[in-house]
Order: C-alpha cells, then sequence, then structure tokens
C-alpha cells in the first residue's frame, strides 16, 4: 500500500500573504488596484528599447553569478556620488532576483536557529517569515503612531545576548515614514560594540518627497561594516515585474551571502542587466522623486472628497488613510467592503503587524496614472459609512 509523504511545515503561523490576497479579491470585484505596491503606467520607452536590444545583440546566456560586471561598476559609480561611499564592484554588491530575495538571502547568510531579530512594526510581510523559515527569532517593535518613528528607548531594552541583527527600512513602506541622521546615531550607538547585524532595506531610496533626502546606511561606514543592504529596480524603473535588485555589503560578508546565493538562482535575468548597466548611468532616477510626489498630491487632494483623512507620507509608493471615528469596522473588514462595494482594493496595515495591530488605517498606493487615481477617489466619495 502507498503512502505518500507528509509535510511538516516551516511556516506554521502563515497563510496567505496579504498582497495575493488584496490583488485576487480585485481582480474577482473589477476593482481599481491601489493594493499591492505596482505602477500602472509604461516604463521608459528607452528602457524597454535596451532590453529588446540586449536580446537582439545575442545577450541571452548566463551572465556572472553575481551580476553582470558592467552593471555593478555603474552601481559602484553611482553609490559613491550619492552616498559617498567607495564600495568595490567585484566584491561588495552582488544582483539578485528582486530585493526581497536579497533581504532573505542576508537573512539565511546570518541566521543560526534560536537567534533573535529586531523587527519594527508595522513590517513589510516578507521580513519575519524570511526570520523565521531559517529558524530565528523575530522580536517585533511597534513604531510610534502616527509618525511612525522608532522607540529607541524599547529597542534598547530588546537587546539580549541572543540579538543577530537589526531590519531597517527607510522610506519605510507601509507608512512612508523616513529615517534620519538622528537615528543612524541612535543605531551607531546601541551597535557598537556588539555583534549584531544590520539589514537594511532601501528599495524606495529614490521615492522621498517634500525635498529631503534618504539617509542611507551606506554613508555610515561603522554601520556598513555590520549591514547587508537592499535594493531594488523594480522600484526605480517602474517595472516591479521584473524582480531584479541587488544586495551591498562589506566583502567578507558578500562572500558569505554569495554562498548561499550561489545554490540558489546563481545569476539573474541577463538582456536587463545589459540595459540597466547603460541606462543607469543617465540618471533619470533623480527624476523620480518628484514625479512621484505629484502622484502622492494629487491623491490626496482628490481624496479630500472622501471621509479619510491622510497620514503625512514623505516617501514610497504609499500614503495611510485614517477613518477612525468613521466605522468600526476593522482594517480588514473595510478593505474588504471597499473592494467589493465600491471598487477600490487598499492594504489593512494590520497585516503588517504579527498581533493585528488595528489603529483604523488603511494603505494606498499612489504610483498610477492621474485617471486611475481620480477615478479611485471618486469611487471612495461614494463609500457608505
Ligand atoms: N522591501 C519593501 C519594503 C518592499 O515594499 C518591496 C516591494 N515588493 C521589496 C522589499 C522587494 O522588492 P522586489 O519586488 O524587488 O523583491
Ligand atoms: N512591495 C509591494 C507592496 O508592498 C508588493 C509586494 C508583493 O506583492 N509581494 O505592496
Amino acid at each position: 500500500k502507498m503512502s505518500a509523504p507528509n509535510i511538516i511545515d516551516k511556516l506554521p503561523n502563515v497563510g496567505t500573504t496579504i498582497f495575493t490576497t488584496m490583488s485576487s479579491l480585485a481582480v474577482a470585484h473589477d476593482a481599481i488596484n491601489l493594493g499591492q505596491g505596482f505602477p500602472d503606467f509604461a516604463i521608459d520607452e528607452e528602457l524597454a528599447d535596451l532590453v529588446s536590444k540586449a536580446m537582439k545583440d545575442g545577450n541571452n546566456q548566463y551572465v556572472h553569478a553575481n551580476g553582470l560586471p558592467a552593471l555593478r561598476e555603474v552601481l559602484a559609480d553611482k553609490i559613491e556620488e550619492l552616498y559617498g561611499t567607495k564600495i568595490s564592484a567585484t566584491d561588495e554588491i552582488t544582483i539578485t532576483p528582486g530585493g526581497t530575495y536579497a533581504l532573505y538571502t542576508a537573512f539565511t547568510t546570518i541566521i543560526q536557529p534560536g537567534d533573535e531579530v529586531i523587527v519594527f512594526e508595522p513590517a513589510y510581510d516578507s521580513y519575519i517569515p524570511n526570520i523565521e523559515i531559517n529558524g530565528g527569532i523575530a522580536v517585533p517593535i511597534s513604531l510610534n503612531y502616527p509618525d511612525y518613528s522608532i522607540p529607541w528607548d524599547l529597542v534598547r531594552a530588546a537587546i539580549t545576548d541572543k540579538t543577530k541583527a537589526i531590519i531597517i527600512n527607510s522610506p519605510h513602506n507601509p507608512s512612508g515614514a523616513l529615517l534620519t541622521d538622528d537615528d543612524m546615531q541612535e543605531l551607531i550607538a546601541i551597535t557598537s560594540d556588539t555583534s549584531i547585524f544590520i539589514i537594511s532595506d532601501e528599495v524606495y531610496e529614490h521615492l522621498v518627497f517634500d525635498n529631503r533626502t534618504h539617509v542611507s546606511i551606506l554613508s555610515y561606514p561603522e554601520l556598513f561594516a555590520r549591514s547587508f543592504v537592499s535594493f531594488s529596480f523594480g522600484k526605480v524603473y517602474n517595472c516591479t515585474g521584473w524582480k531584479l535588485g541587488y544586495s551591498v555589503a562589506p566583502a567578507h560578508y558578500m562572500a558569505a551571502f554569495r554562498k548561499v546565493h550561489q545554490y540558489n538562482t546563481f545569476t539573474c535575468f541577463s538582456p536587463a542587466q545589459y540595459a540597466l548597466a547603460s541606462y543607469i548611468p543617465n540618471k533619470k532616477y533623480l527624476a523620480l522623486s518628484a514625479m512621484m510626489q505629484n502622484k502622492r498630491d494629487y491623491f490626496a487632494q482628490a481624496m479630500q472628497a472622501t471621509a479619510f483623512t491622510p497620514v503625512p507620507s514623505f516617501g514610497s509608493y504609499f500614503q495611510l488613510f485614517s477613518f477612525k471615528g468613521i466605522t468600526a469596522e476593522t482594517e480588514m473588514q473595510l478593505a474588504t467592503r471597499l473592494t467589493k462595494e465600491v471598487g477600490v482594493a487598499s492594504i489593512p496595515v494590520s497585516a503588517f503587524y504579527k498581533n493585528g495591530t488595528d489603529n483604523s488605517v488603511l494603505r494606498f498606493c499612489f504610483t498610477k496614472n492621474e485617471a486611475t487615481l481620480a477615478e479611485a477617489a471618486e469611487r471612495l466619495s461614494n463609500a457608505r459609512f
């Protein structure tokens, strides 16, 4: 008699990600999807042409496992110019299939069973499963509501001899909050004389508004010396579906990262790497913040016709809107009802807390054509409360 094997679940606390849940609901109800974060407009034609050219020129085979050398060179130049740190294109950058993979690989490289990792919540939903599948223990700390700043006293109190890493994310998904130089000084004070790693998720580096600047770990040599920093081309070039990004870390850490990487994906989609190597030096990424800030402002203006109140966003693809006092529904209930009844999908921020903290705020993605944003706000203004 045959018996099929059972799977012992490595992620017993995890269901389906909120992005799949809400995007599927949006499709089922033909709703405007302001839930999952992605632009609904075309990428720059010049970039599309370069990918096509790379394919036609025959650049379709495996590139180096660490990424196309020419691409790593332009990234090293960009990092030096923007963040003032000279890194080695050969030893300190690896091209990855997306920023999420770069984070996952960093966690897998450093975590031993029982290690603790401090995670600020609301947290992008891959962090905790990435930690737990490696046998680590996530130690969540809630950011202050509503400015989503880090409560540094709680961080100091959470550190134990098991603390392996702290993961930070700025610009922050879902709140759009930014870390400042003061935060970096706190991080320096807390980690110096410890063996704590920093995992820094900087995928929204070029999405910073109101003349603020992105404060990168890469600008702080004493922090970079203990860090893995993750980036995503998807967020910079409006091509989230490309799933291409990179990790930056000091050479000896990157060597360990590459041991994991080489037997996982080994190397990434090559035509896009050729295209980006010739496209990145045009510095068009410098125009991204202004373009997306206009969209944030356009949407916020249109949302004035609704019952929602904006929570300030200074970066990322997202703006939170509060519905406190308007309804007693949970975030999940309201997000679901709005998708079904008025045809606009959003993300309940409670999905980004392990304990489901519910502050009556929904996350909306504003990186859309103005017509999409106008239609969404119009529909939301018709919501019944
Ligand atoms: N971190 C955050 C905070 C994100 O919002 C995203 C977007 N999905 C990523 C990482 C990963 O990006 P990628 O699609 O390149 O994996
Ligand atoms: N980063 C995007 C978001 O936060 C999408 C992530 C995903 O679909 N996994 O909405």
